[in-house]
């Protein structure tokens, strides 16, 4: 779901939350056109950010409050107009023109979080192209160094994810390959997927997770000077992208919600 998309969907939720505070409609009315475990699945479907999903599966619960805290009911559809508002304003001006530096392995499993990326550092979940956002994880993060051999020679970190709903898998980093290491010096190889391992989690066992990337760039101008200008025949100025610096990987368990701060790896 684009930006545009997401907006239109945000205008609609306010818009029935201001008509319900001023009883131009009912909840019933509400959930038949917008609240609905439906409109929810839709979204979802489309790959709609998650914060805005979020909201409307508390404007669903609207209905309960309305039965059991009836005198609750005024001050939770402000509060939630108010969230609404807020998600509309983040994507104002600049952020529908902002160049994110996406790199092109991940242009469409990540779901840029605007309010904490910027042109230099990029922040968003994972969710594949069927809208899951549970993944189960093949890794290698404990793979040894060799000093006997030279390191471009070494297995390079590999994440490599799989959709809890429809199993489609995703090379989610490969260190031989994505960022400034392995895009431009070539450092390491790629690890074979007969070394990785399934990550569980260590509070309870659970396979699957939310999975969160961060990623620090590459300085485009910097790029263009260091790479492109000295190896014109290798890279293009948009490849900047692919070199970036850092990336962290954060998780939380889909079962019981334990979240892990589980890679985080300088690649320059
Ligand atoms: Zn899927
Ligand atoms: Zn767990």
């Amino acid at each position: 779901m684009d930006n545009r998309c997401e907006q239109q969907e945000l205008i609609k939720i306010i818009g029935v939350l201001d008509s319900l505070k001023s009883d131009a409609l009912t909840i019933e009315d509400a959930n038949r056109l917008l609240f609905a475990p439906k409109e929810v699945k839709h979204l979802e479907s489309e790959g709609c950010s998650k914060l805005i999903i979020d909201l409307v599966w508390e404007c669903c619960e609207l209905e309960n409050i309305q039965s059991l805290i009836p005198d609750k009911l005024e001050s939770n559809i402000i509060k939630l107009k108010e969230r609404a508002i807020e998600l509309l304003k983040s994507y104002n001006g600049n952020d529908n023109n902002m160049e994110y530096p996406i790199p092109t392995h991940l242009k469409h499993l990540l779901k840029v979080d605007m309010s904490k990326s910027d042109s230099n550092y990029l922040s968003g979940s994972i969710v594949c192209e069927c809208g899951c956002d549970k993944f189960s994880i093949q890794h290698n993060e404990n793979r040894e160094y060799d000093p006997q051999i030279s390191f471009d020679e070494q297995d390079g970190l590999k994440v490599i994810v799989n959709c809890k709903e429809c199993e489609k898998e995703y090379v989610l980093f490969d260190e031989s390959k994505h960022g400034f290491n392995g895009f431009v010096n070539e450092d390491c190889r790629t690890a074979s997927n007969d070394s990785l391992k399934e990550l569980s989690c260590k509070t309870c066992g659970s396979r699957f997770f939310f999975v969160n990337v961060g990623i620090e760039a590459e300085d485009k101008n910097q790029f263009v000077e260091e790479c492109v200008n000295e190896f014109p025949e290798r890279f293009t100025a948009e490849d900047y992208v692919d070199s970036f610096d850092w990336i962290t990987i954060t998780l939380c368990c889909a079962n019981c919600n334990e979240s892990v701060d589980w890679i985080d790896l300088e690649l320059s």
